[in-house]
């Protein structure tokens, strides 16, 4: 397609980078792409190709009744390059969606490179270009010079360079029998869950968690860990009464069934307005996951726990977006320059594209003069979207996608069925949007 559209710079080419590259030219706009690699390679990554998987070949799941699943079947009515060459590079992996990660890479390399328009520059980008429509989309592992600029645009304190997660449990998987609301010395409303646990309970707890097996770190994840942010197994090392004098301190408290104040309480905080979800407070941590699931679920209420999202700590780049961008993944202070991918605060290879995706199409509108119009959140693409600009910015932290993420479903519908209705109502929504942007399409 002969390019009539405005030249537009995507500065990265990982999985948001092509997929915003081949948004911007489906629309008919000159791409200029500048990926570092080879001259240059981030820690992890090790292939020469455009769209590397970095570390696991999984998609995750491919079921539509599952939230990364739906936002999988959202992209490819976008016509996503990347799921396009995900379902072509398939391996059988149930129903998960894994790929052949070369032949992937590959075939995301070929379809750009075969475009005229593209103009695929092989150098490290160290400043932001002063002028024209940027797409940034350098991911968690941004080099140093141009972190340091996205810093200095950003303002330094914007700029986080890992995330320290708590883990997250769904709300209706707490035994409410076992835990008690309140918010310590009664302030405001009993905003908290609290777990309380007697000093037996207390000394199982601590013992378990400093007995657990973590991640190993990669060399490049030697970070120094602030202080307020350590992982809680590391909290616990330092000291038996550690945690009670720490992240499970329980001042302040006061359970109702007993009249006196617990030995140690896990605060649990709501994720969302209507209590879907729950943060296990202070609770970032480098264990396995399946060492969270048996370690979190000795926990008094958390027995069930089923977990929207386990703990970590790992380097990542990303900004607050929140602060920054608006629902276009567009920054604030100069409205040329969008955001893409992780380093816009989403987690995962699908969720990095689909912001991508979303960059792309946003910066095409941006060119032609057109209204910025984000998706509906009752898309997985527009639950993300919310997610990263429209929560707190002082507790924002990357999030994969999760139906907790969406509006609630309206009525009682049973638990197995959710899923399904959560992606027909999304489905519904996502043509309604798509009605609106094609108008506006240049092509
Ligand atoms: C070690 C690690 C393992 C991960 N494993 C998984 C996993 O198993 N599953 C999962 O779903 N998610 C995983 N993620 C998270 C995330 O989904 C991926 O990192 C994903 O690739 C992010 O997509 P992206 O396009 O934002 O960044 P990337 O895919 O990393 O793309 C960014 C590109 O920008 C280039 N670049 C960086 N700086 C510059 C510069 N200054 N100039 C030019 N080019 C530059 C890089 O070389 C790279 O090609 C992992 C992340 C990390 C760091």
């Amino acid at each position: 397609m002969a390019a009539t559209g405005e030249r537009i710079t995507v500065v990265g080419g990982g999985l948001a980078g092509c997929e915003a590259a081949w948004q911007l030219l489906r629309r008919g706009h000159r791409v200029r792409l500048c990926e570092m690699k080879p001259e240059r390679f981030s820690p992890a990554h090790k292939s020469p190709l455009l769209a590397e998987l970095v570390c696991s070949n999984s998609l995750r799941s491919n079921a539509p009744e599952n939230a990364v699943g739906l936002l999988k079947e959202e992209m490819r009515r976008m016509d996503s390059l990347i799921m396009a060459a995900a379902d072509v590079t398939a391996v059988p992996a149930g129903k998960a969606l894994a790929v052949d990660r070369t032949e992937f890479s590959r075939l995301i390399e070929g379809r750009l490179a075969a475009e005229q328009s593209l103009d695929l520059i092989r150098n490290e980008v160290t400043e932001i270009p002063a002028t024209g429509i940027t797409i940034i989309a350098t991911g968690p592992l941004t080099s140093d010079a141009f972190a340091g600029a996205i810093g200095r645009l950003t303002g330094e304190e914007s700029l986080y360079f890992y995330d320290a997660i708590s883990p997250i449990v769904e709300g209706e998987s707490i035994d409410r029998g076992r835990v008690f609301a309140a918010s310590r010395y009664g302030h405001g409303e009993a905003d908290y869950l609290n777990c309380p646990m007697n000093r037996e309970t207390y000394e199982g707890f601590w013992k378990a968690l400093t007995e657990a097996e973590e991640v190993p770190l990669r060399a490049f994840e030697e970070f120094k860990y602030f202080e307020g942010c350590l992982p809680i197994e590391v909290i616990a090392r330092r000291g038996i009464e550690t945690l009670a004098h720490g992240p499970m301190k329980p001042v302040g408290l006061t359970d109702p069934r007993t009249g006196a104040r617990p030995y140690a309480v896990v605060q649990l905080r709501r994720e969302d307005k209507e209590g879907i979800l729950f943060n296990i407070v202070g609770f970032q941590t480098k264990l396995t996951w399946p060492e969270q699931r048996r370690i979190f679920r000795m926990i008094p209420g958390l027995e069930k726990a089923e977990f929207a999202r386990y703990g970590s700590v790992h380097r990542n780049t990303f900004i607050n977006s929140p602060a920054l961008l608006t629902a276009a993944l567009q920054l604030r202070s100069d409205p040329r320059l969008f955001l893409a991918g992780q380093i816009t605060g989403v987690e995962g290879y699908v969720e990095s594209a689909a912001m991508g995706l979303l960059a792309g199409i946003n910066a095409s509108r941006f060119a032609a003069g057109r209204e910025m119009i984000p998706p509906p959140p009752e898309t997985a693409c527009g639950a993300l979207i919310s997610h990263i600009t429209n929560t707190d910015r002082k507790t924002f932290q990357p999030m994969n996608v999760a139906f907790g993420l969406f509006p609630p479903l309206t009525g009682r519908i049973p638990k197995k069925d959710r899923g399904l209705h959560y992606a027909r109502r999304a489905l519904i929504a996502l043509a309604t949007w798509q009605e609106r942007i094609t108008n506006g399409l240049l092509r």
